[in-house]
């Protein structure tokens, strides 16, 4: 089976890859344990990867979400600790290479949660707006957020809808990933980088601003988006939604008319 390439991020954060296709893959290390950050696809033998990197160590599985380029891989594991809002198992999907096999158990995660590696801490913070189950993880010592897919990149998107085009309109609003990003910026200087599910830079905080600037405009109705051209599924009428686009950072947000509001209750 082909395997994971390493590349080190800093020192005990690595970066596996290989599939094109899979999500960033971390591996973020302390003295007793490891942390995995997404699963991608499964396509490759994740647990000999990690094996190979850090002998005997403890694994601890995340999902930053559940879309199924960052959790499709978890079969591969007994357990995966991802937020009680993620969606179902992305790994029974068809076609995946998991299709079929018992999936990992799912522990639950909240906000505040910590998690001790050993001389490094893992915080869970809660950000939902991409999926309604999205999480980030702030490594505490090494003062980076693993971002998921909260954070757009060159390469990537944010996509606001859940599993587009399957399914045709976002469970979590535009409003909803705005607090999310204005909580991340709260977080002031207990980090220094985001490490991204779509891009193996570490990016900066003008991917925030920028997503922030991006996100009001929507909201406040001076954006100027256009309508990019998004295949529609087998039978199905044609997902309407739009694009802005970032000035001086190659980001996007994606949106539909009818998910810019909280739902109100009632
Ligand atoms: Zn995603």
């Amino acid at each position: 089976m082909e395997q994971y390439q390493r590349k080190t991020i800093l020192p005990g954060i690595t970066l596996l890859y290989g599939f094109p296709e899979e999500c960033c893959i971390y591996a973020a290390e302390g003295e007793r344990a490891l942390a995995l950050i997404d699963t991608g696809m499964g396509k490759g033998d994740l647990p000999a990867a990690l094996e190979a990197l850090a002998p005997g160590k403890e694994i601890l599985v995340f999902n930053t979400h559940c879309h199924f380029d960052h959790s499709a891989g978890n079969f591969r594991f007994p357990a995966v600790r991802m937020h009680p809002g993620c969606g179902r198992d992305q790994d029974e999907t068809e076609a995946m290479p998991g299709a079929g096999r018992p999936c990992a158990r799912r522990i639950p995660v909240r906000e505040g949660d910590t998690f001790d590696l050993g001389g490094v801490t893992l915080e869970v913070i809660e950000t939902p707006g991409h999926t309604p189950g999205c999480i980030c993880l702030l490594d505490r010592t090494r003062r980076v957020l693993f971002a998921g897919d909260l954070i757009g990149s060159d390469v990537h998107n944010v996509w606001m809808l859940d599993h587009l085009p399957w399914v045709k309109f976002s469970t979590v609003s535009l409003e909803c990933y705005l607090r999310s990003l204005e909580k991340v910026e709260a977080l002031g200087d207990r980090f220094d980088g985001f490490l991204c599910g779509h891009d193996d830079r570490i990016l900066g905080r003008e991917y925030l601003r920028e997503l922030m600037r991006l996100t009001r405009s929507v909201l406040e109705g001076t954006a100027k988006p256009e309508r990019p051209d998004i295949p529609s599924p087998p039978g199905q009428d044609p997902v309407v939604c739009w694009r802005v686009r970032g000035e001086g950072v190659p980001t996007a947000i994606l949106y539909q008319e009818e998910s810019l509001h909280d739902k109100k209750r009632g």
